[in-house]
Formats: structure tokens, sequence, C-alpha cells
């Protein structure tokens, strides 16, 4: 009985050190191999997205395009623009639908900006996304479980090139600003044999197409890193296989908006069991084996545990 108390204890000490891990698991901002790098291009598919795929292509590089939903409906351009992604070797995956912040939103809303991205995905391209990337990276605890409860990887980052904040800058000098983080984390600040990135550019922007991508690319191809997609970083298939994603949840007719709408009375619905569960799940998340960001989390986390162990051991044996 003593030990069952102990062993209780220590499992509920266990639980609570996990709970406080300040780096949250679900949220992959690192590959699980060190020695690559996954180049994400955000915001698209925009006016400057050939260009793009003729830069890849010239360097032999694979990338990841979260793409938004209202960018594919916004022309048959940019719509068409998935086939040739995809013809690429790139991986496609989801940035959400109108670029929202998912945390203003209601469980309701945040399903919608995903089901209407993986419909219109699905209908222009024949795959529905099984990465997901926030907008602003903006995903706390309820959007995270929704995101899980969809089969989503979470797709974080940790280098960004911030060209959105130099977008307005001379193009050259834009492209030297970008690249500080770059140099900085990676080119002076990381060994390929440690450690992992997955880093943010936009493709939106012109002189991240122009200038940026090329530099970014050169300078960590001569570091020696090798480029990979999302999949290969983390290690889970680029797209959910079935109608997975839940039907589209048709909002109150009215004045009410997506990032509004208050829950209503009932609960809102756990995640609709779809016809066929996820092939993959992201209840179990991944740890970088080893990363830069991420070195001290596993040894803390076998840390916490320890500690855990320890103290209900030492409650275990106060109450004999
Ligand atoms: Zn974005």
């Amino acid at each position: 009985m003593k030990i069952a108390t102990s062993l209780i204890a220590a499992l509920f000490l266990a639980s609570a050190a996990t709970a406080v891990m300040p780096d949250d698991p679900a949220k992959i901002d690192t590959c699980t191999k060190p020695g690559v790098v996954a180049l994400t291009f955000d915001d698209g598919p925009g006016m400057y997205n050939d260009q793009l795929l003729a830069l890849l292509a010239k360097k032999n590089v694979k990338a990841t395009f979260f793409v938004l939903g209202s960018m594919i409906a916004a022309n048959a351009q940019q719509a068409g623009a998935l086939k040739k992604i995809l013809a690429g070797g790139h991986q496609l995956a989801s940035h959400t639908y109108s670029h929202g912040n998912l945390d203003l939103m209601t469980e309701d809303a945040m399903r919608l900006e995903i089901s209407k991205t993986s419909d219109i995905m699905f209908q222009n391209a024949g795959v529905r996304p099984a990465y997901m990337r926030a907008p602003e990276g903006r995903c706390a605890a309820t959007c995270t479980k929704v995101m899980e409860g969809l089969g989503l990887v979470i797709s974080h980052w940790n280098v960004d090139t911030n060209d959105w904040r130099f977008k307005d800058l001379a193009p050259a000098a834009a492209t030297e600003k970008s690249l500080e983080e770059i140099n900085k984390v990676v080119i002076q600040g990381s060994n390929p044999a440690t450690d992992s990135f997955i880093l943010l550019e936009h493709e939106i922007h012109k002189f991240s197409v122009d200038l940026l991508a090329e530099r970014v690319i050169d300078s960590i191809l001569a570091k020696g890193y090798k480029f990979v997609t999302m999949e290969e970083c983390v290690g889970k298939p680029s797209y959910l296989t079935g109608s997975v994603v839940p039907p589209p949840v048709v909002p109150p007719t009215g004045n009410s908006t997506n990032s509004v709408a208050p829950p209503t009375g009932t609960p809102a619905p756990t995640t609709a069991a779809p016809s066929g569960s996820p092939q993959q799940t992201s209840s179990e998340p991944i740890r970088p084996s080893v990363s830069t960001n991420n070195k001290v989390n596993s040894a803390g986390l076998v840390r916490a545990g320890a500690w855990a162990m320890g103290v209900a051991a030492a409650v275990g044996f106060a109450m004999l």
C-alpha cells in the first residue's frame, strides 16, 4: 500500500515536472538527426514561387512550403503552384487559411482554418498536409490540443531570417540584415556533427527570393549541412491519408466572425471521429536527439524525473 502510494506520488510528481517544462515538446523546432537543415518558406504560394522553384532546382535543394489556403484560393496561378512544388520534390504543408492568430479563435474556428486549407490543397494537388505552422508561431495550449487532435505536426523553427522585418529596406541591405541571424546561429554558432535547424523564410518578399535564398543556401551548404524536407527532418510522413480532417464547420449565420465568435453553450465537440483515424499521431512528442536550442531538455527531463522519484521515495519512507 505504501509502495503504491510512493509510486503514485512519483508518477504525480514526474508528470508535474513534465508539465512545467518550458519548451513544449509538441512544437517541433529541431530535426531528429544532426547535420540537416529544413529550409521552410511561409505565406505562399506567392508571385515569386516559379523563380524560387527554379533556384531550388538549380541548387538541388528540397524545401518545405507552408502555404495559406487564402493564397491558393486567390487565383489560378497560385493554385497551380502546388503541383509545381510537388513536382519539384518539395513538401507542402499548411500555414492555415487566413493567417489569423489561432490563439484568439474558438476551437471550431481553428479546425475550420485547417480543414479549409486541407480541402483546397486536396482539390489542387491531391494531398492533405500532416504538418502545420501557426501564423507567427502562435499556438498555445488549446491550439496545441486541437492540432494534435487533428494528427498534425506543429512546426516551429529555431533559426529565422527575419526577412519580414527588413522587406522595406533596399534589397542588398535587407539581405545582409536577414543573414545576420543565419551567420550568428548557424554559420558561426553551430556544428553539423551535433546540430540541426528548421529555418524560416518567406517566399512573398522579392528580396528573399531574388537575393537572400541563394545566399542562405550557399552559406549553409558550405558549412557542411544537408537540406531536407520537414518529413526527413522530423521523421513523420508529409501527408495524411484518408479523410482525416473533419468536415468544415459551418459558422453560424449572422455577424459573428471566426476570430471572435464566443463558444456556444454546449462544449465544442471534440475532434469528430473521422472516417478512419489519422495514419500518424502527434500524441507522442518527438524529442530531437541533438539540437542547439534543446540540448538541455532531454537531460533536464531525466533530471526532473530522477528528482521526482527521489522526492517520492522520501515521501514514501516518511510514511513508513
Ligand atoms: Zn506567416
